[in-house]
């Protein structure tokens, strides 16, 4: 295939808008899959994703399309030219948007999906932006259509206001009853240009994604941008100047499909005998090992706004804790993991997340996919601090403070996001209300139709990553739509918070939190552990202290908990199930000094804010 007869695209959509199933309809009209294959979402392949509907890797398949450019009737499709059409799927939540950005940057036009009826959310103009700054030609799908809802003429005029394309060109399909989809392919092979690298030159090709396969050791995803690969050759990486021999290399089909050769403009896989995918850096550039090229512009590097302790459920389990976060990273290269130690809960990691769902789908995954059982740690955002003497240090765990007790705070700073919320316009008031509770700065307000709204605001990252999502929408009836991207450091008046129990603090349980909210927070930590934490058989004093100020303090007085006596009436399958929830909820307990905590303690603790 020349590059004249190759279209690399990929689907950008807010969530929910149809871009998985929009993506299997073209895999299945390309006959690349088998109608009702049963596996709904097929490139969502882990299980994570399935079950939480996101898409958390970008994945790509190829497939071959036959048409005749300029248009004919069908009658001569046989004789119509084949193209080959890589499909690059992208995440869809705002975690992940860096895996968006990387998956673009090997792509030259988008499918750009809106909900016929929910018409343009916060991810659509995130999703835009990010591909209209990387220079792609974008083609409008009103998707779902055949909804009684559906009003696609106002999407077009929602596409036109906000981002200047042409009402005409947007297409109307319906993933669901398959109307409109056989536009699609032919509007992708029209308008998206070809890759424009250069067949006779040397080879160069980008580094877009890996992970560890079982029995073929690292395979890499590539874009081939320059000249072409084959088996055989030897490449090296620009990254690290290693290089390796090229074993196997093919496309995705959507299986890995051995083709022995890459040519310019292609998109595929190639396994070459790399040991770990540590070696295999997402951005890099390689190239035909007997030649000098000069790199291509690389990604951004992922960025982690979230960070939490990771430790063993069990104490004794931590090399078993270790191996499973071992085997993930190599799929996973996004966390960055360092090992360390608390008081309270002994060996353990602190991991840094692009942000909390990233890190709740890591838990899962090391949980299912792994068998580790774990607890962590209330998560925190990297703040910085800078001392009297001016030394700063990135404070990603609140325990680390106490390690330079005779320094004093001269400064500190919090990373800041700005965010984007679109409402129905009688929603303002409360989107008002809301961002200045969590220290927000309003940027912009203007509408986007006569109905809606939207919003700019610059936000401290640690006011939106505490349940600031589910409050957004529990305020405005689930309509709200919500995206963000980082934004830097702004100067801010923090404390950290700590919590004793019978006075001895809790390591694993402190926080860095605004000093005007420190008070309420204080309040609220203690109220909420006395609740989450049983009766003993000694009395236990819970406080939260900022240095030596006690902010807030109760007791939890001593009694043992009797579960029987919940039971009324002497049903012993109810007696014995409960005495069986009670072991079941004692296996997750940790016990602190003499005080046994629950696990869900910590992670509950996060939400308050
Ligand atoms: P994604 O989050 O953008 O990948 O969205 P999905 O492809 O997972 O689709 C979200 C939901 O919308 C699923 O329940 C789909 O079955 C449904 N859906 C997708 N396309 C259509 C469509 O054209 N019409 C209707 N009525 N539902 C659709
Ligand atoms: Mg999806």
């Amino acid at each position: 295939y020349p590059p004249e007869r190759i279209r690399n695209f990929s689907i950008i959509a807010h969530v929910d808008h149809g871009k998985s199933t929009l993506a299997d309809r073209l895999l299945e009209l390309t006959g690349t899959i088998k109608r009702g294959h049963g596996q709904p979402q097929y490139l969502d392949k882990l299980q994570v994703e399935r079950e939480r509907g996101i898409t958390v890797k970008a994945q790509t398949a190829t497939m071959f399309h036959r048409h005749t450019v300029g248009g004919t009737n069908s009658s001569d499709k046989q004789d119509s030219p084949s193209f080959l059409l890589n499909l690059i799927d992208t995440p869809g939540h705002v975690d992940f948007s860096y895996e968006v950005s990387r998956s673009l940057a090997a792509c030259q036009g988008a499918l750009l999906v809106v909900d016929a009826a929910q018409g343009v959310q916060a991810q659509t103009v995130a999703n835009f932006h990010l591909a209209f700054e990387s220079n792609l030609t974008i083609i409008p799908v009103i998707n779902k259509i055949d909804q009684p809802t559906a009003d696609p003429e106002r999407v077009k005029s929602q596409l036109k206001s906000l981002f200047d394309l042409d009402p005409e060109d947007a297409l109307l399909t319906s993933a669901k009853t398959g109307k409109g989809l056989d536009q699609v392919l032919p509007a992708v092979i029209e308008r998206i240009p070809s890759p424009d690298g250069k067949r006779d030159s040397p080879l160069r090709m980008l580094l877009l994604d890996s992970y560890y396969d079982e029995y073929k050791g690292v395979i890499c995803h590539v874009a081939v941008v320059d000249g072409a690969l084959r088996k055989g050759d030897k490449i090296g990486s620009a990254a690290t100047s290693q290089t390796y021999e090229v074993l196997d290399v093919g496309i995705m089909h959507p299986e890995l499909t051995s083709t022995g050769v890459l040519f310019t403009g292609q998109v595929g896989y190639v396994v070459s005998g790399m040991r770990s995918t540590k070696e295999a850096r997402v951005g890099d550039t390689l190239y035909h090992a007997k030649f000098t090229v000069d790199p291509l512009p690389g990604f951004k590097p992922a960025k982690h706004m979230v960070f939490s302790g990771l430790y063993p459920a069990d104490g004794s389990d931590f090399d078993a804790l270790n191996h499973a976060i071992e085997r993930l990273t190599c799929n996973d290269a996004s966390v960055s993991v360092m090992k360390e130690t608390s008081t309270a809960l002994g060996m353990g990691f602190r991991c840094g997340f692009l942000g909390l769902l990233h890190m709740d789908v890591f838990h899962q995954r090391l949980e299912q996919e792994y068998g580790a059982r774990v607890i962590s740690t209330i998560p925190t955002v990297p703040y910085i601090f800078e001392y009297a003497d001016g030394s700063k240090i990135q404070v990603q765990n609140p325990a680390a403070l106490a390690s330079n007790p005779g320094k004093r705070v001269a400064a500190c700073w919090e990373p800041s996001v700005i965010a984007t919320i679109i409402i129905p316009s009688e929603y303002v008031g409360p989107i008002i209300t809301l961002c200045s509770e969590r220290r927000g700065e309003q940027l912009e307000y203007s509408f986007i139709d006569s109905q809606r709204a939207l919003m700019k605001y610059r936000l401290p990252l640690r006011e939106i990553i505490v349940d600031f999502y589910n409050e957004l929408k529990s305020i405005t009836s689930g309509y709200a739509t919500f995206d963000y991207e980082d934004s830097e450091y702004q100067k801010s008046d923090l404390v950290k918070l700590d919590v004793l129990l019978n006075g001895q603090p809790v390591d694993a349980m402190a926080t860095i939190v605004h000093s005007l909210k420190a008070q309420r927070v204080g309040r609220e930590l203690v109220d909420k552990l006395k609740k989450l934490i049983d009766r003993q058989m000694f009395d236990i004093t819970i406080q939260a202290a900022i240095g030596s100020k006690v902010v807030a303090r109760e007791t939890l007085s001593a009694m043992r908990k009797n579960v029987l006596a919940k039971c009324y009436g002497g049903d012993v399958t109810r007696k014995k199930k409960l005495l069986e929830k009670q072991k079941e909820g004692k296996k997750r307990m940790k016990r602190i000094g003499s005080v046994d905590i629950p696990q869900e303690a910590f992670h509950e603790l996060f939400k308050i804010s």
